[in-house]
């Protein structure tokens, strides 16, 4: 017994030994990374645009160098010195659901895209790097960063957007920080903005796991004012002069209502604590987008707001993928690779997925129910999801990530977003 306690005490202390150091190795400020992904249908290319300082880090101070999910790119930090990885994030950009489009085939563009890391105490190396829906590798760039070059700008020390604390988290040192930004509102619109924010945090603290973790998020609600009020709708013509200047018809599909100006984002959220986004849209066109790590965006007039501003959150927060077919094949999947996302499989590695919560007596593919309590609890291998009908297998029938019409996320939905709210929130190494 007491080699036993001897073995289990030597392996915490190697694990403790092998965990990164936040205080060791970065300040309590932020790096902001601002690079441009450009190429086409066949060509990625990654370029850094312009690097700034942020005047607090308000990210994870544990699991710093490992990322919750993989997404379709990383940014890694290595020490210089010892080329040891201090600090991993995943993500996912316009950029690469772009490159899948016909216009793609035809033009070269370039997008902007912005991450923040913890400010590095000495030179290191930053890697960027994207992936194909077959997790190859398409583009990569390495660069050197000395925390002590002049050139990095500082931003968020004074002008900063007025804001408000919706919701102070319970452990400040320990949340995961979300910031409201107003998209089309105008100063005299600023309280009906504030009443939208307080009716998409209730609509997400009424999903579990949300609901039970609440005390984890900090929130707040940026007054970012519009000239005009609205967003832009190029289909009817319409373009207005908003904070972001944000618009449906992204990619020219009629309801993709989304930003390319994140720069402009990061600029009006510079010296608030933020690290999750979620842009609200003074519209009642329904429509909205959520990017993994880079924001979500929702339309906030109409009847379907509380349940697309959670589901966008499921995209932009977790990485959960959209549970429903579109009835046409997306080259988004492949029955010969396993989706990184936690709620669809295409069985090439479903151990790793949702194969402990399956009662065994479920026949395969899952049959559908008319019972609507066994819809949303029941979980099994149901035929179709991720845009595709046949070859991708979602976890239960009905769950939030699939339809507006079911009040909340799967079991296995919610257990993917528990271990991402837990990975975040975890100690850190040097903060009691
Ligand atoms: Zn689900």
């Amino acid at each position: 017994m007491k080699r036993l306690i001897a073995i289990v005490c030597l392996a915490m202390t190697l694990a403790a030994a092998r965990a990164v150091e936040f205080d060791k190795f970065f300040c309590d400020t932020t790096l902001r990374l601002d690079y441009a992904f450009a190429g086409d249908a066949v060509k990625h290319a990654i370029y850094l645009d312009q690097m700034s300082r942020l005047p607090r880090w308000w990210g994870r101070r544990a699991h710093l160098d490992e990322v919750p999910v993989a997404g379709d790119g990383t940014i890694t930090v290595r020490d210089h010195r010892s080329g040891r990885v201090i600090y991993k994030h995943s993500f996912s950009s316009l950029f690469q659901e772009w490159v899948s489009t016909a216009e793609a085939k035809v033009v070269r563009k370039s997008m902007e895209n912005v991450f923040l890391v913890p400010m590095p105490r000495d030179t290191v190396d930053i890697t960027v790097e994207l992936r194909d829906p077959r997790h190859r590798v398409t583009a990569m760039l390495t660069h050197r960063v000395s925390p002590t070059d002049i050139l990095i700008t500082r931003r968020g020390e004074r002008d900063v957007t007025p804001y408000v604390t919706l919701q102070q988290a319970d452990d400040t040192t320990r949340c995961i920080h979300i910031a409201y930004v107003a998209e089309g509102y105008t100063d005299q619109e600023m309280p009906q903005f504030l009443d939208h924010c307080r009716e998409a945090m209730e609509a997400l603290f009424e999903h579990e796991p949300f609901k039970s973790m609440r005390g984890r998020f900090h929130i707040v609600a940026v007054k970012s004012a519009s000239r005009d009020s609205g967003v832009s709708d190029p289909g009817a013509g319409c373009w207005l002069n908003t904070a972001l200047g944000s618009h449906f018809d992204t990619f020219y599909s009629k309801r993709y209502l989304t930003t390319l100006h994140l720069k402009q984002l990061h600029n009006l959220l510079a010296g608030v604590p933020y690290e999750h986004i979620i842009i609200l849209a003074n519209t009642d066109h329904y429509g909205g987008g959520g990017i993994y790590n880079s924001y979500n965006l929702s339309y906030t007039r109409g009847k379907h707001f509380r349940p697309v501003v959670v589901h966008e959150f499921g995209h932009s927060f977790a990485g959960l993928a959209d549970e429903y077919p579109y009835g046409d094949d997306d080259p988004r999947y492949f029955s010969d690779v396993e989706p990184w996302e936690a709620n669809l499989t295409t069985m090439r590695d479903f151990s790793h997925k949702w194969a402990d919560m399956i009662d065994p007596s479920m026949p395969f593919p899952a049959p559908e129910t008319t019972d609507s309590t066994l819809m949303t609890s029941r979980v099994g291998l149901f035929e179709g999801g991720g845009y595709m009908k046949k070859g991708v297998y979602r976890p239960v029938q009905e769950c939030r990530m699939r339809t507006n019409a079911v009040p909340e996320f799967c079991p296995v939905c919610r257990r993917a977003l528990r271990r991402l709210i837990d990975f975040y929130t975890a100690p850190g190494n040097d903060v009691n």
